[in-house]
């Protein structure tokens, strides 16, 4: 038994409260039932491009667009939350972005990893050239790509897929994160990065795994139990900097913390890049690394977190870590 406790994310300001008996009472654990999907309803397997929309980008070898051999797909979402064929000039309400679905595998397959580690390297650096494509058309200076597993992850399709949303704006938590950080920086004369990765590293607490280039922890003021943050060693703003190198490595340990988190936690959760936007915040941007933020799912939001903002944690960082360090 241990005592609750507040917490303050040390970057955004904002508290979660640990409270870690909240855990064993009963009825806590959602149960999770798994996505069932047939592979002969499902419009993401490889030979069924003609009831997708027409892909806006692929990884593939020689074959044309829209037909079979392709490793992934990217797709305008069927049901978007925002579009970007809006008539122009249109009012300054309206909801202008885009909205894509990013198919990770051409099998019917749940999860990256069931495929094998080249598919997860596969994926990630077509990202990572999405995003450098998106850049470079100008349109939208903020790109949030999320990927949504299991029913408690918001997931609808069981083939394995992200989605990737680009907005005229900056959604509030980047914002927040971004201010915190020059905020952090001004204050301290270090970015908040390279002090939260020195000092985790210090204290080995939180840690969950270290590569050469990469740190993943359980953060200080963790939202979510079991909450994985994965960040660079040495800060950057931009994912879409990265070089085949770094997006390698960084898929190799993704795929292998997505596993033990499968294996030991459940198939719901969500994961999501935080990557400065590409214009509109100068100095801001400097003082910022992107990350990757991986929430399991494994207790449901409820009254508390929608009324207030504020999250109640039942298990420590600490003890998170303990769990997904053991390999
Ligand atoms: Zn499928
Ligand atoms: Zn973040």
């Amino acid at each position: 038994v241990s005592a609750p406790e507040y917490r303050c994310d040390p970057i955004t300001g904002r508290l979660v409260i640990l409270a870690p008996d909240r855990a064993r009472r009963p009825g806590a654990e959602i149960r999770e039932a798994p996505l069932h999907t047939s592979a002969e309803q499902c419009p993401f397997c490889e030979g069924k491009e003609s009831e997708t929309p027409p892909e806006s980008f692929a990884v593939r070898g020689d074959s044309a667009p829209d037909s079979p051999g392709w490793q992934v797909r990217f797709l305008p979402n069927m049901f978007p939350a925002v579009r970007d064929d809006l008539a122009i000039p249109h009012s300054p309400h309206a909801g202008v972005g885009l909205h894509e679905v990013v198919v990770e595998a051409p099998r019917h397959t749940s999860s990256l990893t069931g495929e094998s580690p080249e598919q997860a390297r596969i994926v990630f650096r077509a990202y990572r050239d999405r995003l450098r494509r998106l850049r470079r058309l100008g349109r939208f200076p903020c790109v949030h790509l999320f990927h949504n597993a299991g029913h408690g992850g918001g997931a609808s399709q069981e083939h394995v897929h992200s989605q990737l949303i680009a907005t005229p704006f900056v959604p509030d938590r980047l914002r927040e994160e971004l201010a915190g950080a020059a905020t952090f920086a001004k204050a301290h004369a270090c970015d908040p990065w390279t002090w939260q990765i020195r000092t985790e590293t210090e204290t080995g607490v939180r840690i969950v795994a270290q590569t050469p280039r990469f740190t993943a922890w359980c953060p200080y003021a963790s939202r979510f139990a079991h909450e994985v943050w994965i960040a660079p060693n040495r800060p950057t703003p931009h994912f879409d900097d990265a070089d085949d190198a770094e997006v390698a490595e960084l898929a190799d340990l993704f795929r292998d913390l997505l596993l033990r988190i499968e294996t030991r936690l459940g198939p719901a959760y969500n994961y999501y890049l935080h990557t400065a936007p590409w214009s509109g915040f100068g100095a801001e941007t400097r003082a910022f690394c992107w990350h990757w933020e991986i929430t399991p799912r494994t207790g449901g939001i409820a009254g508390w977190e929608v009324g207030t903002g504020m999250f109640l944690n039942p298990t420590s960082p600490e003890s998170a870590a303990e769990t997904l360090r053991r390999s």
